[in-house]
């Protein structure tokens, strides 16, 4: 079974076409299969299954099959058949209407959502027939193929077994003898180094287990920024739409982001309810609120680079500036992680520093083997973890039709796992991901030489590095690798509370 398209409408013109109509249908028989069928492999393509003018409209059906989609194939027509009965009746085309737009689907199961433009779906035969409810000006602006890679992509979806990722070891350190099995974050509690946030998922860290992660920081400076050579930059932490437009978020962020909504004016007076109400009542009136701000602009950062690629967005390049090394650890990062959040494992507000590399392809891969060089030395000599590398195809991949690549791993993520001896499991603390051109291309960055641009980015998560150390080695200074010991110093005097 194949993909199917079926469409039923008629050209308005602007007069009576009796006179006109032999050549009309003539067109139809002849010229219009010949343009329908351009470009497209042998016996493939759409055909005219009906035409007939009546009064001023030329009725028609046109089927086709995924090579010149039926509604492609119509717009093909609309110039030369102005031409023909412009010529020679002084007739125009004034519109294009359409009584019914059929698509049909080979699938293996239903959909259960809604469709925008679709007013109906039916399931039968492993068949999807969706009803489309579209216009000339949603023809011309390609609706119906958005609408099919959807489907595709829903239907891909299934396939890919409704995980987010692909899962595969690359490589694993040695079993380690822990000299923790406690889940840190009780232990931070009790110690009192961190307290809960007044916010979901959010941590107040006190000065001890605030000074390691500025020994993280520390590492990364010294470890990778330095000797790499990448600069600091400062990301903006409020992004906007337009920003996940062009990064591809846009296609899915929504159910994870913290939305940012601001007050429809700031006159005092529109505001005075607002205040006169808490003063008297000592309760912040939030549905009085609600009706006082816009729309969300966009949400809190989310993943850390997408901001950043506004700097370079619509831009030629000089060579001499590639590869482009860059890093931003400026502000916190927000995800509501609903029932999800565990601990300062998985917290609604965490803290990254985020490595962003931009060149030619190989420039980009080999900056991504140095990371990876770093990483090994920092968790294997340094943190002297139990750690392990998985490589990951991120659903934006495969979506993206980018498995291939992945498959000979070079467009992907390599996760860094550590265990988590409390919960005999492996944690994520960090990734490094070569993004191939998704993000040059999504923001429209060109190189002078006119080379293709790649890049990479890679998310060290502050939380997500002590949560491994502390799981690990536990709070007590003594048992840290004698690097942490020496570059942490003295544990900073805590708040004492009665
Ligand atoms: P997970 O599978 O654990 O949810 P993720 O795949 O969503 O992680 P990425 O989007 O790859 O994470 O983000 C990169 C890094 O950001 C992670 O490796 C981790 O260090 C950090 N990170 C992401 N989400 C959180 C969170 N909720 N709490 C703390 N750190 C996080
Ligand atoms: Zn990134
Ligand atoms: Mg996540």
């Amino acid at each position: 079974m194949e993909m199917q398209f079926r469409l039923t409408g008629y050209f308005r013109t602007s007069g009576d076409l009796s006179a006109a109509a032999d050549d009309v249908e003539t067109f139809f028989r002849t010229t219009a299969v010949e343009l329908m069928k351009r470009g497209v492999p042998d016996g493939r393509g759409a055909v005219v299954d009906s035409v007939e003018c009546v009064n001023d409209c030329i009725h028609f059906t046109v089927v086709s099959d995924r090579y010149a989609r039926a509604h492609d194939a119509v717009l093909r027509l609309r110039k030369p058949l102005a031409a023909l009965i412009g010529k020679k009746y002084r007739i125009g085309i004034r519109k294009i209407e359409i009584d019914s737009y059929i698509i049909s689907f080979p699938s293996k199961k239903p959909l259960k959502n809604k469709i925008p433009y679709v007013k109906n779906i039916e399931y039968t035969n492993e068949q999807l027939i969706l009803s489309l409810n579209v216009g000339e000006a949603e023809i011309e602006n390609r609706v119906p193929d958005r609408i099919i890679s959807l489907i595709e992509d829903k239907i891909r979806s299934q396939e890919y077994g409704g995980k987010a990722e692909h899962w595969n070891l690359l490589w694993q350190s040695e079993k380690k003898q822990h000299e923790n099995d406690i889940d840190p974050t009780k232990q931070l509690l009790d110690a009192r180094w961190i307290k809960r946030g007044a916010s979901r998922g959010q941590w107040i860290h006190g000065p001890q287990i605030t000074k390691l992660f500025r020994v993280f920081e520390q590492i990364v400076l010294d470890e990778i920024i330095a000797p790499l050579d990448y600069k600091e930059m400062i990301f903006p932490k409020l992004v906007t739409w337009e920003v996940w437009e062009h990064s591809g978020h846009a296609k899915g962020v929504y159910p994870e982001i913290y939305y940012v909504c601001p007050p429809k004016t700031r006159d005092p007076e529109f505001w005075e309810e607002v205040i006169d109400h808490y003063k008297v009542t000592l309760e912040v009136p939030i549905d009085m609120i609600a009706g006082k701000i816009d729309k969300p602009i966009g949400g809190m950062c989310y993943a850390q680079c997408p901001p950043f690629w506004m700097f370079l967005k619509g831009e030629t390049i000089a060579d001499s500036s590639f590869p482009i090394k860059v890093f931003d650890r400026s502000g916190t990062s927000h995800r509501y992680e609903s029932g999800g959040i565990h601990g300062i494992e998985r917290v609604d507000e965490f803290h990254r520093i985020e490595l962003v590399w931009c060149g030619t392809i190989q420039q980009v891969l080999d900056e991504s083997k140095k990371l990876q060089e770093c990483y090994k030395r920092i968790f294997n000599d340094m943190l002297e973890l139990e750690w392990r590398t998985a490589w990951v195809t991120p659903w934006f991949m495969a979506q993206e039709g980018l498995t291939g690549l992945s498959e000979q791993k070079e467009v992907g993520t390599i996760d860094y796992e550590a265990v988590m001896p409390y919960r005999d499991d492996w944690l994520e603390f960090q990734n490094l991901s070569v993004n191939g051109d998704k993000y040059p291309g999504g923001f429209n960055v060109k190189s002078q030489s006119r080379e293709q641009l790649w890049s990479g980015c890679s998310g060290i998560g502050l939380e997500r590095w002590a949560s491994a150390l502390l799981a690990q080695k536990g709070l007590n200074i003594k048992d840290w690798p004698d690097v942490i010991q020496d570059m942490y110093g003295e544990m900073p005097e805590g708040i004492k509370f009665l």
